[in-house]
């Protein structure tokens, strides 16, 4: 018989299952709300109960504790959203099954999916995949290994210039204020621009600034990591445009320095959406449970 694994990417507005057989096809799936954890984590694990399932991903949003010698492995550690610092995912599960589980952020998920689930991808040496949205994040493989270290990378706050005088906006990071989440997710758009991301006609001058914020992110990136392709998913991302914009940024900023000849066109297979559109996440936890066994 087929085996079935779950994958379940739980995003801080709403929570998304997937069960499957593992190579990308999703035989039934469910989107709900974030609200309590209670709420939340049982309806995940409702929906679980009703397959007979192999072994199941969980890739909830950050930060984690992903030390699996810590006590509290497993947990959601310092987060803004209320009411779900210090909850432990993973033991949630535990309780109600008994087989294999992938825990791991749903961001480095999302990277797994693009790049286990993506033929083009398959082989690469260094892969780096960023969600642009609600929140910011990088999920980082190397060597076909999602990259963990002292805890995970937080590339989505790292330090980028900032232009007070042409850009006077402090930022919306609780932790950093003006770190690459507080200046270019979708909260901080619309705090800026006062309306929703997504309102914003494409004329309007916040896509320019945006794309210089992501480019200097991506450039950050390159020197630091040498990747062969970079994915942008995310909800600001669905702004199409931004891609030319970003690639055309991202090579004045490097200036003909990284010699490969990637870097001598436009770095349209270089900096690309996502194959799997908004299903990397939670195809990607799927992914991970099957590699789990
Ligand atoms: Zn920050």
């Amino acid at each position: 018989m087929k085996k079935l694994y779950g994958g379940m990417e739980g995003g801080g507005t709403k929570f998304y299952c997937v069960v499957g057989g593992g190579k990308g096809s999703i035989l039934e799936e469910v989107r709900f709300p974030t609200t309590t954890p209670e709420e939340t984590l049982s309806k995940a694990v409702d929906f679980f109960q009703k397959f007979d399932l192999s072994a199941i991903g969980l890739a909830p949003f950050g930060p984690l504790d992903l030390n699996p010698v810590s006590a509290s492995y497993g947990s959601i550690t310092a987060t803004p959203k209320p009411g779900w610092s210090g909850v432990n995912v993973l033991a949630a599960f535990k309780d109600e099954f008994n087989f294999p589980m992938a825990f791991d952020l749903d961001v480095n998920a999302a990277a797994f999916g693009e790049y286990s689930l993506n033929p083009e991808n398959k082989g690469l040496e260094s892969f780096v995949y960023f969600t642009i949205g609600t929140g910011i994040g990088a999920g980082v493989i190397i060597n076909g290994k999602v990259i963990h270290g002292l805890t995970h990378p937080e590339a989505g706050h790292m330090r980028l210039p900032h232009d007070i005088k042409r850009d006077p906006f402090p930022g919306t990071c609780p932790f950093h204020g003006d770190c690459f989440e507080g200046m270019a997710s979708g909260p901080a758009l619309a705090r800026r621009w006062r309306k929703p991301a997504e309102t914003l006609p494409a004329y309007h001058p916040a896509w320019e600034q945006e794309a210089w914020y992501i480019a200097h992110a991506l450039v950050n990136v390159i020197l630091n990591l040498s990747p062969q392709r970079i994915v942008l998913g995310g909800g600001v991302m669905e702004h199409e445009p931004l891609f030319p914009s970003v690639r055309t940024k991202v090579q004045k900023l490097l200036n003909g320095y990284i010699a490969s000849p990637v870097f001598s066109g436009s770095l349209e297979g270089f900096i690309v959406p996502p194959a799997l559109g908004r299903r990397s996440g939670a195809l990607g936890a799927l992914a991970l449970a099957k590699a789990k066994l």
